[in-house]
């Protein structure tokens, strides 16, 4: 039977920490909860909000309507042949932990994406990328479910439209489908990703060869847990914005008023990070009140203890306008604005 709740407190299930409740809320430990709950009045006639780690939302108010927590949990290697391993993780599995299942079986793939919080559910849902590696690389299935039919789809990669920080379940599909599965194809194969140069000149520097996934993914968290904030001590969704792709043109207009600035060539575009315009723009360890940006990381904003959704987003508001007036590129938020 599932369990209908009224006006719930979401300030613990949201990783920037903001005081928000929903109208109604509902846990999903099954499958069959969450068809029964697609027959239930306070679903059918609400706005549904799906939340797994709440670590790339940021509630600006009250949400008014239904949140759905995604608890399903189960782990299985479901295919082995000589060279691959198929794993199939429910959506509700934190995802250090399935990344941590895969490496300790020697499964190549995940190990680049460790640490990154939330759960499996909604690592396709923006394309997790970290550290030279996308979900994407990894996955070859989504299995979800029509909340308005109640019938499951299995997604091909192809139809899950990933794109940077994006697919089909961030646009077209958003709030339509709800994830309760992947299914991941891992090489059993060594095959190391050290395509991030952060990566590869951490492990030079410091003589670490690595030849097992676990390894990389050891380093992976050591290099994270020494960058990025811990949101059990800072509330934060992490990078709060994308980077900023542009065109060749545009690059060489920029250069001539600032020389400096950083770019990378990715599929045919010119990446500029994100935190450098920011950082440019003088927000980096700035702090208005309860909100901020971390002195670290520009692309962090932080709540340093009762910020509000708003507040979190009047500075998002501000920093896109400087990003803008400085070098005429607009900053686009990363986090699911609720
Ligand atoms: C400190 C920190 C570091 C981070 N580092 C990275 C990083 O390196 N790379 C990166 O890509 N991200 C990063 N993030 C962002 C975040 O970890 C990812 O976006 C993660 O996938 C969010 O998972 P979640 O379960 O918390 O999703 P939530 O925040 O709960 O939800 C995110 C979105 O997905 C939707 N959603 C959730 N579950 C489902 C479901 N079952 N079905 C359909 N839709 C669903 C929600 O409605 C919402 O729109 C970081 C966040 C933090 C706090």
């Amino acid at each position: 039977m599932i369990q209908i709740l009224e006006n719930y407190d979401l300030t613990k299930l949201n990783t920037f920490g903001i005081k928000a409740k929903a109208l109604f809320f509902c846990e999903i430990n099954s499958e069959q909860d969450l068809l029964d709950l697609i027959k239930a009045e306070q679903f059918k006639n609400n706005q549904k909000l799906f939340l797994g780690g709440g670590s790339n939302v940021l509630f600006t108010k009250d949400f008014d309507g239904i949140v759905v927590l995604n608890k399903l949990k189960g782990i299985e290697i479901t295919k082995e042949d000589t060279e691959f391993a198929w794993l199939r993780s429910m959506g509700g599995e934190v995802w250090h932990d399935l990344v941590l299942f895969s490496v300790e079986k020697g499964f190549w793939g995940l190990e680049n994406l460790s640490l990154v919080p939330g759960t499996v559910g909604a690592a396709p849902v923006q394309n997790i990328g970290a550290y030279g590696s996308e979900v994407k690389d990894a996955l070859e299935n989504v299995e979800a479910v029509d909340i308005m039919k109640g019938e499951k789809k299995v997604f091909s990669k192809e139809e899950c439209e990933f794109g940077y920080r994006d697919s089909i379940f961030k646009s077209k599909l958003k709030s339509k489908y709800f994830i309760t599965a992947v299914i991941f194809k891992l090489s059993k194969i060594p095959n190391t990703n050290l395509s991030y140069k952060a990566l590869k000149e951490y492990l030079e520097k410091n003589s670490i060869e690595v030849n097992n996934p676990k390894g990389i993914s050891d380093v992976v968290s050591l290099i994270r847990k020494s960058k990025l904030p811990d949101p059990k001590v800072l509330g934060s969704a992490g990078s709060f914005f994308k980077n900023v792709y542009i065109d060749i043109k545009k690059l060489e207009e920029l250069k001539l008023k600032f020389r400096d600035i950083p770019s990378f060539e990715e599929n045919g575009m010119i990446k500029i990070p994100a935190g450098w315009l920011i950082e440019q723009c003088g927000w980096k360890g700035k702090r208005i009140g309860n909100v901020g940006v971390h002195e670290n990381q520009a692309l962090v904003l932080i709540n340093y203890g009762g910020a509000t959704g708003k507040e979190v987003l009047d500075l998002a508001n501000q920093i896109i306008a400087s990003v803008e007036q400085k070098f005429g590129l607009k900053l686009t938020p990363e986090v699911n604005l609720i």
